[in-house]
């Protein structure tokens, strides 16, 4: 930590000094200087910056590589920062130079011989730990054991990691088995070099949903499959940790996916009020924040008061805009949030006493990033309601509505409406519910409640030629397509 601060301190003041070089390197007509011919003055300071320049490009991608794990890159460019350095230094000052250029030079040189010192050190920090698992994460350690000394608990940590698969970063909240302690006192606790922001707690806070039921499990009409998964990940778990061990263990990660419109979110707001999990809605929105190298952060703070709330769902609605397949183009703050996605969910799927499911819902799986679809085991397919249960649709819809509709008449209904969707569907009832109120006129304002005529087949007709299916049969056979190759059911 206290190398990358420096680093960034460095990178400030290089700030300022390139304006001075700049304005010195344009008065001086050849930039490279012949072999063996003295370097002017201003050439020497300006090598040294290209020196620089080049050191910190590599230290910074070193950094970063070790932020997310990736042990073997960061050796390579913290090798070829040494390296870069190493030249650096051995270029001589000519013997004719100016106080002013003097003093640049000098000024490089101290900062390049700084940097030699820590590079050596992550060097061979690194070099002890080559081998260790994609889950550790420097900057995200706590120290587990305050006491002991920084450097022997950071290996041990690391060892720990590889050896017995205990996620070990989990540091900055309290932590609490019990679901009602945490709620008590999900504070955070500020570590040496782990400050995890009030603010950010606060911020992930907001996304939990509370327990008022909005969408009872019964309102969800069909996907029968869907809810069964959903009963043995997370509800029943939820109920009866002591039953769901060893190899009833949950899966930790589900995937929703299906047409537009079919009960996705629908569902995932069943689970909310239906279980005793602490429930995190978590949408793109929420996650990209405007304050950049804040987005990975929030992920991380997000999982860690998921565990210190267990059981918890993390939902994440729309899953693909967020999770979406890397792509060179695309931003650094959107890869960083991937990657630390990625590190905190192995985090919680490793160790077996913590019960925090990930679940996605998403009608673009094919969109999702390899990695994230690879750790969402468990994939449900919710389809277009076949007739069955549009069936049960029209008779949960119609339950609280006047109606003269037959037995019959429902079955045609249900018949004419192959390839609507649940929402297509509730348009469809709705856009027919308004058609005995546009009958009346003017006599809306006077007529009494119950003499509306109750709504008849000829009413869904006619919605039927305003409200058409919103799916094409292209989209939703891709779907099918996709199911067959990758999903569970
Ligand atoms: P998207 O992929 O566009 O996010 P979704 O699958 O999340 O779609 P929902 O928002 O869950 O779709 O459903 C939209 C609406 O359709 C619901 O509010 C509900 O009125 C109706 N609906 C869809 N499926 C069902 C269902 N199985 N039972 C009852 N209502 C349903
Ligand atoms: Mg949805």
């Amino acid at each position: 930590d206290s190398f990358s601060s420096i680093f960034t301190e460095e990178h400030n003041h290089n700030e300022e000094s390139k304006h001075d070089l700049s304005v010195s390197s344009t008065s001086s007509s050849s930039m490279n200087g012949i072999d063996g011919v003295p370097v002017s003055n201003e050439r020497i300071a300006y090598k040294l910056k290209g020196y620089f320049d080049l050191a910190k490009e590599e230290i910074a991608k070193g950094i970063r590589a070790e932020e997310w794990g990736l042990h073997d890159d960061a050796l390579l460019h913290y090798r070829n920062a040494q390296r870069i350095m190493n030249e650096a230094s051995s270029t001589p000052s000519p013997s004719y130079i100016s106080s002013n250029e003097k003093e640049k030079v000098r000024s490089y040189r101290e900062k390049i011989s700084k940097w030699q010192n820590q590079v050596s050190e992550r060097l061979q920090a690194l070099g002890k730990r080559t081998g260790v698992g994609m889950s550790e994460n420097k900057r995200t350690v706590a120290s587990p054991s305050p006491s002991s000394s920084s450097v022997s608990s950071t290996a041990s940590r690391y060892r720990r990691g590889s050896s017995q698969k205990t996620p070990v970063p989990r540091g900055g909240i309290a932590m609490a088995r019990n679901p009602k302690d945490a709620v008590a006192s999900p504070k955070p606790v500020k570590e040496s070099g782990n400050v995890y922001d009030d603010k950010l707690v606060e911020m992930i806070n907001t996304t939990i949903v509370d327990r008022s039921p909005s969408v009872k499990w019964d309102d969800v009409a069909g996907l029968d499959g869907a809810k069964q998964a959903l009963l043995e990940m997370v509800i029943l778990p939820a109920k009866r940790r002591d039953l769901f061990t060893g190899l009833r263990r949950p899966a930790r990660g589900l995937l929703l996916f299906g047409p537009p419109g079919n009960g996705k979110t629908m569902l995932a707001k069943a689970v909310a009020s239906e279980s005793q999990a602490t429930f995190f809605n978590v949408s793109a929105s929420s996650l990209t924040s405007k304050w950049v190298g804040e987005a990975e952060k929030l992920v991380k703070t997000l999982f860690q008061v998921a565990i210190s709330r267990q059981p918890s769902v993390i939902f994440m609605d729309e899953i693909d805009s967020i999770m979406s397949t890397r792509s060179i183009s695309e931003n650094e703050a959107s890869r960083r949030l991937k990657s630390e996605f990625l590190i905190q969910f192995d985090g919680v799927t490793s160790n077996p006493d913590d019960l925090v499911i990930v679940v996605g819902a998403t009608n673009k799986p094919q969109e999702l990033d390899d990695a994230v679809l690879r750790r969402l085991v468990k994939r449900i397919y919710v389809p277009l309601p076949d007739s069955n249960v549009r069936k049960l649709l029209f008779k949960t819809k119609l339950k609280c509505q006047p109606h003269s509709l037959s037995g019959g008449d429902i079955d045609k209904i249900v018949r004419e409406t192959e390839g609507y969707s649940g929402s297509d569907l509730q348009a469809l009832c709705e856009e027919a519910a308004m058609m005995p109120i546009r009958e009346l006129g003017a006599d809306i304002l006077t007529i009494q409640a119950n003499k509306v005529r109750p709504l008849q087949y000829d009413d869904f007709r006619k919605s039927m030629a305003v409200i058409r299916p919103s799916l094409s049969k292209s989209k939703w056979e891709e779907l099918e397509r996709w199911n067959s190759e990758f999903g569970s059911n």
